[in-house]
């Protein structure tokens, strides 16, 4: 193996203790819950998208809160934002 190799293999591996260095735009996977299997998918401008009951209704559920926590600040963390309604509440 050639040195400018070797510097890449290293120069990769403490990219790969940075995470922070990456941050996905859009993907899809599917999900293997309990019960059943669900696609989720990640947009950075539009969120995340899952097919499952609980998200229709809340924007957030077990799955999309699962990849949060695989992909840590790879992904933005929509879930922690004030939901859209709390912003145009009138007081
Ligand atoms: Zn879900």
């Amino acid at each position: 193996m050639d040195s400018s190799m070797i510097s890449k293999i290293q120069k990769a591996k403490r990219y790969a203790e940075e995470p922070e260095r990456v941050c996905f735009e859009h993907f899809a996977v599917t999900f293997r819950g309990d019960h059943d299997t669900y696609h989720v998918s990640y947009d950075q401008h539009d969120g995340w998208q899952c097919e499952c009951h609980y998200f229709q209704t809340h924007g957030v559920c077990s799955h999309t809160m699962t990849m949060e926590r695989l992909l840590g600040p790879m992904v933005e963390r929509a879930w922690l934002k004030p939901p859209a309604e709390a912003n145009a509440a009138t007081f």
